[in-house]
């Protein structure tokens, strides 16, 4: 394998931005290294986020954009959105920038292509919401969609998850 010179560093690097996202919230870190290993194309965040937080997604080489957004009350929210992929920032600000917050089935099936979610878990949950599958609680409780009954796709994702999941859990 092809080792950079400065690899070393980098990871120490990568591991300090990941402890000070961490500090700010777990899930945040989470979501950042989930989506630097590029296990999900594009990750949002709903809470509010300051540039301190922004940076450090930046330093882990993501791209990351403030998106507005208004609820139903017209009260305006402001999503952060990140992602390896110039394309898939284009392509949440195109469609959702500055409008209302919405649970349609299009937009469902086009957060969970941006969210690399597995299409037949989205096409399940759009059925019906949370019907029993074959994961443990804690299983599920490491993904951000919920498997569809006998999912094929999940369990291998499940694997890649882990180890990120774990790898955080021991910074
Ligand atoms: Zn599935």
């Amino acid at each position: 394998m092809l080792r950079e010179p400065n690899e070393d560093f980098n990871l120490k690097e990568l591991n300090q931005h990941i402890q000070a996202l961490t500090e700010i919230d777990f899930e945040l870190a989470y979501l950042a290294l989930l989506t630097c290993r590029g296990l999900k194309p594009l990750s949002r965040w709903e809470k509010p986020l300051d540039d301190d937080g922004l940076e450090l997604l930046q330093k882990m080489g993501l791209l990351t954009k403030q998106i507005r957004r208004t609820v139903k009350t017209g009260k305006e929210v402001v999503e952060t959105i990140f992602s390896r992929l110039p394309a898939y920032i284009q392509l949440y600000e195109q469609r959702f920038a500055n409008k209302p917050i919405d649970k349609s089935v299009q937009t469902q099936l086009f957060e969970g292509l941006l969210f690399g979610y597995p299409p037949c878990c989205v096409n399940q949950y759009i059925r019906q919401p949370y019907a029993p599958n074959n994961l443990t609680t804690r299983e599920q409780k490491i993904l951000f969609h919920w498997a569809c009954t006998n999912c094929k796709i999940t369990p291998v994702l499940l694997n890649a998850y882990k180890s990120v999941y774990d790898l955080l859990n021991n910074t």
